[in-house]
Parts: structure tokens; sequence; C-alpha cells
């Protein structure tokens, strides 16, 4: 842990850590909900010491943290294998894809990243509440870190979520509202819940160590790259943190003196959920108008991030593109057939997009490009047989099972 300061991504102001806990005072006197956030906060570390105290020969991954390693929750999160897949790479027309498989985390999503932080500032603040609103990924992994940490997470979900996601945060011993409404509501109601009633509230940017949580996903990327930044990194986009999280890593390198570089950045969004897309192409910002896609982790109409994530695209030399569900889920069948991960659809947005841009000049064929796999296929099985059939059950005999192997050989060559 090295010493910081939150530094207003509007305005620029500084505050010292304990002074604010969730966005500049300033700049979200105009924030009203049905917004994107106004000031989100950004830790400011002292980088000199970040440089002087950080060997690549023993890392020690704490002095990037914003809370003390004393209080983290006893659950290891991250740490997820980063490995090159040379089948997808020929299946889409790139030479050197990469995946960070991130769907292997302890509630399979990249979430526990964000909820292990804010869990662990929530130790530090002796708060024993957290309240969350998400789309599921966000409050599975927020019940699954304070199950660990012994903390009550109470949670505003769509009541449509994934049964998978639903069922996690219910085992897990959180308590669950589930809303006849929207993404957008949860977060809204999420807010007025916590300002009402207290409890720390881990809504996605507004509690500034969700963007440091996820961040540890790009120092990983970094170190098992060899101590190499990739040309590109994919990042499915709902709300644009993990986004700002990945940038705000190699932003920290940067200024620690530890790379030259950053990564381009390329934001993929849903056809119905294109609000960051809309607002890189066109500079102005708008709703997205009805969200409605396969991909349930990044449905969202008004992006909690979209400012921050905005600049980052722009800053890092990227772009946004969007993908419709039919490309996602075609996505979803090539990535597990090609390398044996199973992710949920937002991830397959990824995929879908290095297809879109194969034989495109936005990106290099020879480039190294990773794909991060943010999410477990498994949290969302009804969304795969989408796209899939299962085969007719036969009699249990050899001639039964001769018959249905000829049958799909058949269909196979159509
Ligand atoms: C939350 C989430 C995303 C999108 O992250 P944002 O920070 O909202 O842009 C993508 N994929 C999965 C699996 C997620 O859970
Ligand atoms: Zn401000």
């Amino acid at each position: 842990m090295t010493r910081f300061v939150y530094q207003c991504t509007d305005c620029g102001r500084r505050y010292p850590r304990d002074a604010v806990r969730y966005l500049c005072p300033l700049c979200s006197r105009d924030y009203r909900p049905g917004m994107p956030l106004l000031g989100v906060l950004s830790a400011q570390f002292d980088y000199e010491a970040i440089r002087a105290k950080f060997g690549k020969d023993k890392p020690d991954w704490n002095v990037f943290s914003a809370v003390e390693k004393k209080w983290f929750p006893p659950m290891p999160v991250g740490n997820t294998p980063f490995f090159r897949s040379v089948a997808l790479g020929e299946e889409l027309g790139f030479s050197d894809v990469w995946i960070k498989n991130d769907g292997l985390n302890p509630s399979g999503s990249l979430k526990d990243r964000a909820s292990f932080l804010v869990v662990a500032e929530a130790n530090r603040l002796q708060e024993e509440v957290i309240v969350a609103a998400s789309t599921g990924n966000a409050a599975s992994a927020l019940a699954a870190v304070c199950a660990s940490a012994g903390k009550r997470a109470v949670i505003f979900v769509p009541h449509n979520a994934p049964r998978a996601k639903l069922a996690q945060m219910i085992l897990y011993g959180a308590t669950v509202v589930p809303l006849q409404g929207t993404y957008d509501d949860a977060f809204r109601l999420s807010l007025e819940y916590s300002a009402k009633r207290g409890g720390l509230n881990r809504n996605t940017a507004y509690h500034p160590l969700t963007i440091e949580g996820k961040k540890t996903v790009g120092l990983e990327i970094w170190q098992q790259n060899r101590w190499r930044v990739p040309d590109v990194i994919l990042v499915p986009t709902g709300d644009g943190v993990i986004l700002a999280g990945v940038h705000k890593a190699f932003y920290d390198l940067k200024a620690a003196g530890l790379i030259s570089r950053l990564p381009r950045l390329v934001c993929v969004q849903a056809e119905s959920s294109d609000a960051i897309h809309r607002y890189v192409e066109s500079g102005v910002y708008e709703d997205a108008a009805r969200p409605d896609t396969v991909a349930d982790s990044i449905s969202v109409s008004i992006p909690a991030n979209a400012h921050w994530a905005r600049r980052v695209i722009v800053e890092s030399g990227g772009f946004s593109l969007t993908v419709s569900d039919r490309e996602i889920l075609d996505g979803q069948r090539v990535l597990a057939a090609r390398t044996g991960v199973f992710a949920e659809p937002s991830c397959a947005a990824g995929v879908a997009a290095l297809r879109k841009l194969r034989g495109s000049n936005r990106l290099d064929r020879g480039a190294q490009i990773v794909l991060l796999v943010t999410g477990h296929g498994l949290k969302d099985v009804e969304a795969a047989m989408r796209s899939l059939r299962l085969p007719a059950s036969v009699a249990p005999t050899l001639a039964g099972c001769e018959s249905a192997l000829k049958a799909q050989r058949k269909k196979g060559r159509r």
C-alpha cells in the first residue's frame, strides 16, 4: 500500500483519502439519478514511491493497492489464467490472440476483484452492511466476498437476471431484492436506500474502489505477459468500469515509470446497449433507448462511468464497436469450440468483435490482442441453449445409438 489521494476525473480537484467516500462533492452536486455519474474519483498514488519500491524479481503488488493488506477478506481472488490460442486466432484471422480467463474467479466473474477491494474498505471503515445494484455478477461477487468476510450484502437486481446468478447470491447468504424493473432502476434504488439506511454502497464507479479493484486484471496481464504491454485489449462494456480499471492499471504502471506506452482499448457493446459506443463516435452523450440483449452483463441504458470510459478509449488510441445478439451467440460457440472456454455472452461479444474486424484496417493482423473473458458460461446456460439444439434422445441400444449418430452425421454434412 502506497499513499494516495482521490482525484476527480471531471474537475481535477484532489481530496485526502478519508475526506470523501464516493463522488467529487462539487461535481456530484449536479448529479441526478438517470444520468451517467459526475465526479467519479480516481486514486492517484505516490508514483515515485512505487517506482522506488516495486521490483520485477520479487513483485509486491500491494504497492498498487488502495487498501492495506491487513483488511483483505479471506478469499483469494484473481490470478486467473492468461494464455495464447493459436486456433482461435486462425479462426478469426489474427495471428497473436490471447485470452485472460477471468470467468475462473471464485464467483465466476471479474466482478470479484471490485467486490474484494470494497469489502476490504468496509473492513477498514468498520461498515457491516454493503449495498449494491447489479445486473447479476456484481451482486453474486459481492455476496460471495461478504460471505467470506462475515458481512451482510443488500442487493437490488432485476428479477429476470439469469437464474444461476440469483441462486448464487441467495446461497452465499445475501439479502436480495428482485425488482420488477431494469438494472438502471436497481442503480437508482440502491443509492436511495444506502443514502437513507446507511451501509457502504458498492455501485459500480460510484464507489471509486470498484475501479481500483478491477485494475488488478490489467496488472496481472502485464506480469503474465512477461512484463510486456499487449497491443490491444478487447473489453466487453456495460457501465465502462472494467474499461476504466484496465486503463488505470497501465496508467499507474506508466506513471511509475515501469512501462512506456498504453495498450489500445477496444470497447465492445451490444447493439441495443450502445450508449458509450455512440458517445465515442459522436462526442455527444445519449442514453441507450431500450437495452435488450442476450448479454445481460452489458445491458444498460445509462452507463454509470460513461464520461471516464469515453476518455480512456480515446486516450489509449482505441475505438469502439457494437455487435448483434446473433453475432454474440456465434462468438460464444466459436470461443468454446476453439479454446474450451465456455464464457457468458458478454465476453463472447469480444470474439464477435474480432470477427467483424477481420479484414478491416482498424487492427493489425499481427498485433498482440487480448480478449478479456469476464464471466463464466455456466452462469447463463439458458442463453447458450438459444444457439444450439440438443440431439434427440434414443433407445439405449447399440442400434439406437448408431442410427442417432448416422442422423447427426447427415445433419452435419448439410
Ligand atoms: C460487469 C460485466 C461486464 C461489463 O463491465 P462494466 O464495468 O459494466 O463495463 C462485462 N462482462 C461481465 C461478465 C460482467 O459481469
Ligand atoms: Zn469534481
